[in-house]
């Protein structure tokens, strides 16, 4: 999982202010990946990279992902674990287009790819409207780009065992959420991380990145997905005759085409848009949520690296210690010191 020691992880922190939603992303796949190149980042299908920043995000914080939702009928805030190895995966290996039929049309087209989604996400915003509800990050890249994954998750924010994670489309992601029993081994590099112990506001915030969909947003949704869309398709034919692509107004496919598509972009690529359908403990009603992982992962280290520096104060104020050798001792150790100033 490459450069990701406190320093490192600090720098990228650091670097990300400057950016938003896309940029950041991309610098915490850059993380996960540094041995390859950014412009073959940016090629990736979208799930790939969705995959490797769940892979990170558990080195790093552990595997279980608290999730806050407001319910969409009666605002009732919900919070809930998901266990971040049921999610983020991989699509599979292919050679050539994929391939849809549906009435007089046979389209071929690829899987959306990480710059795919940032340019029309772009497209969309420039037509007019904002993409992305929510998570502090602006969602720039969050295009969903289909009716892809749907996850039913059970709000009931106490027993994490029984919330029911599975793919509602049948064939992806089935299976219990596994009971992640606390050991200490599976809660990631920073998961058990000092500044959650020894302070009086001990109590972790739940990082809210799912959003729910708001309708305001659904316009510019259809409109990044047909941008997308356009992108995408690598030919087309209508009752056999050959269609150039550069005058196929995506908009213009029938509905049952471009939904067959979005089926068979699903089936391909399910990670590439996770959304979890969460039942409401108050009132019952079903509330749709996207979980964009990128800004969830971002608003995680953001959290992460203002406790750190808060850390590293108390104890170079403490100790006369500097900002590489506080960095450079195990969490552990930055704990027991901590606990040491508070004490005297
Ligand atoms: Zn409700």
């Amino acid at each position: 999982m490459g450069n990701t020691g406190p320093a490192e992880l600090l720098a990228i922190w650091e670097a990300g202010l400057a950016h938003h939603g896309p940029g950041r992303a991309l610098l915490l796949h850059r993380a996960a990946r540094p041995e390859t190149a950014a412009d073959e980042l940016l090629s990736l299908p979208v799930g790939e990279r969705e995959a490797d920043l769940y892979a990170l995000r558990r080195a790093l914080f552990g595997e279980r992902m608290q999730i806050r939702a407001e319910c969409g009928a009666c605002g009732e805030a919900m919070e809930f674990d998901l266990d971040a190895r049921d999610l983020g995966v991989r699509p599979g290996e292919r050679d050539g287009p994929l391939r849809v039929e549906e009435g007089e049309w046979t389209i071929e087209f690829r899987l959306p790819t990480v710059a795919d989604v940032e340019a029309a996400a772009q497209a969309a915003a420039e037509a007019g409207g904002r993409l992305g509800v929510g998570a502090d990050s602006g969602v720039g890249a969050d295009v969903d780009s289909g009716a892809y994954r749907d996850v039913g998750v059970g709000a009931d924010s106490g027993a994490y065992g029984d919330v029911g994670v599975g793919a509602d489309s049948g064939a992806y992601g089935t299976g219990g959420v596994g009971v992640d029993s606390g050991a200490y081994g599976d809660s990631g590099a920073y998961g058990d991380s000092a500044s959650d112990s020894h302070r009086a506001e001990a109590e972790r915030e739940p990082i809210a990145t799912a959003t729910a969909t708001a309708t305001a947003t659904a316009t510019a949704t259809a409109r990044a997905r047909r941008a997308l869309l356009a992108r995408c398709i690598v030919s087309a034919h209508r009752s056999g005759r050959p269609i150039p692509a550069d005058r196929l107004p995506a908009a213009e496919l029938p509905e049952p085409v471009r939904r067959r598509l979005a089926e068979a972009a699903e089936r391909a690529d399910p990670a590439a848009d996770v959304t979890l359908n969460v039942a409401c403990p108050e009132c019952g009603e079903a509330t749709r949520a996207e979980l964009d992982i990128a800004s969830y992962l971002w608003a995680e280290l953001d959290h992460w690296a203002r406790d750190l520096l808060l850390d590293v104060h108390l104890l170079a104020t403490a100790y006369g210690w500097s900002e590489p050798q506080i960095l450079a001792l195990s969490p552990l150790r930055r704990r027991y010191y901590l606990e040491l100033c508070a004490d005297g």
